[in-house]
């Protein structure tokens, strides 16, 4: 029997940069995403295809090595293969799947976790969540694929998002703990506008590592004064804490870490108080750190939300996801989004030299089932 499966992208909302200091995030479900046609053919074959990738992923699950393929892409899917095995059924699990996409790629909207955990509902056959456990246990799995198998070092957030959002909320996720809540996101009158700036992430790798270095030191040292008080992460932090740091830069980092935990309170209490302009506010608020405290956005992440924000009918804006590139975010009255448009486009095509691809979206479903 033929099923088609869904998996969506993901935006964070706000609190980014937190994940890996044990921080809250609020990420949405998007409507662009993953979906795949999935014969299930009785067999222990697997075999994905992918519109637009090279090569045709072959895994036999009785006899398959689980060795790495030249191929990039591949490496996602076989790797959640070869970490859920030893959780199937059964080996005749096999299927025949066609994937077909409409998220950017590399673009940071999750595309790589969105095939992740499609993969595992694929192979579970889960047409939908048993319970919430499985989806966090998929999430958990996905992110050590993404880590160990994939070699990329992401927290849990974006695939956590991907398995467990849902329509018209948006996910509170404290990264520490995993305890979450929904908050409902339905801005009427309003649109959630993600805008993919097209600079090739070049610097976002090594920028990672090196801030969640710079967050370990910062730590470090206020665990120093802190004695037999020590705190694991910074989000536990206190901000009067910030004055243990003398070093400006480390000081720096930690007080966009600190605020944006705040930050993201702040922005769970607007959207209960149904506060757009506040919520806006605090969306831009969240960028300017992360351009001035964090460093992290870039002339193309800059001049977008610095266009944004000037344009009417724009309640906030920020960059989104790792930066240095990838897509920004901003809140636009619905019915001035063809006015914001003609206003930020070709600004930001003129002072940069690319290309801007703006999507209107909204909060989705997770991972699901197609009838
Ligand atoms: P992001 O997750 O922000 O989109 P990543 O660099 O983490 O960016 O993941 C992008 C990679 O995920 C792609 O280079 C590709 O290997 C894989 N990928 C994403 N979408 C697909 C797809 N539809 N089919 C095959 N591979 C995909
Ligand atoms: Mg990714």
């Amino acid at each position: 029997m033929l099923q088609q499966y869904f998996a969506p992208g993901r935006v964070n909302l706000i609190g980014e940069h937190i994940d890996y200091n044990g921080g809250l995030v609020l990420p949405i479900a998007i409507a662009q995403g993953i979906g795949a046609k999935v014969l299930y053919t009785g067999s222990p074959e697997v075999r994905i295809r992918s519109a637009g990738m090279k090569g045709e992923l072959a895994v036999n699950l009785l006899e398959e090595t689980f060795e790495k393929r030249p191929e990039a892409w591949m490496n996602y899917p076989l790797g959640v293969i070869k970490y859920l095995l030893p959780y199937i059924q059964s080996h005749t699990d096999g299927f025949d799947a066609e994937l077909h996409t409409d998220l950017p790629v590399g673009s940071g909207l999750s595309s790589s976790a969105a095939l992740e955990v499609l993969t595992a509902y694929i192979l579970l056959n889960m047409g939908s969540r048993q319970s919430n456990t499985d989806g966090i246990q998929i999430a958990k799995l996905c992110k050590q694929v993404e880590n160990e198998f994939v070699g990329v070092n992401c927290g849990i957030m974006d695939q956590f998002a991907v398995s467990m959002c849902k329509a018209q909320h948006a996910l509170l996720l404290n990264c520490n703990s995993l305890n979450y809540q929904y908050v409902q996101f339905e801005p009427e009158g309003y649109s959630l506008l993600v805008m993919n700036t097209n600079k090739p992430r070049t610097l976002t790798d090594s920028k990672y590592n090196e801030r969640k270095s710079e967050c370990m030191h910062a730590l470090a040292l206020i665990n120093l004064k802190r004695g037999n008080q020590p705190i694991d992460n910074l989000c536990q932090a206190d901000f009067n804490w910030l004055g243990y740091i003398k070093e400006p830069m480390l000081l720096k980092r930690a007080k966009h870490v600190i605020t944006e935990n705040y930050r993201v309170q702040a922005a769970v209490n607007a959207l209960e108080a149904k506060d757009w302009y506040e919520f806006g506010e605090l969306l831009t608020q969240s960028h300017w750190s992360l351009r001035d405290n964090y460093e992290v956005t870039g002339f193309e992440l800059d001049t977008v939300v610095n266009l944004s924000v000037r344009a009417s009918g724009c309640l906030g804006a920020r960059m989104t996801g790792a930066g240095f590139g990838g897509c920004a975010i901003a809140l636009v009255e619905t019915t001035k989004i063809g006015h914001f448009i003609e206003q930020v486009k070709p600004n930001y095509d003129k002072a940069t030299g690319l290309s801007l691809d703006i999507l209107v979206t909204r909060a989705e479903n997770g991972v699901h089932i197609k009838i």
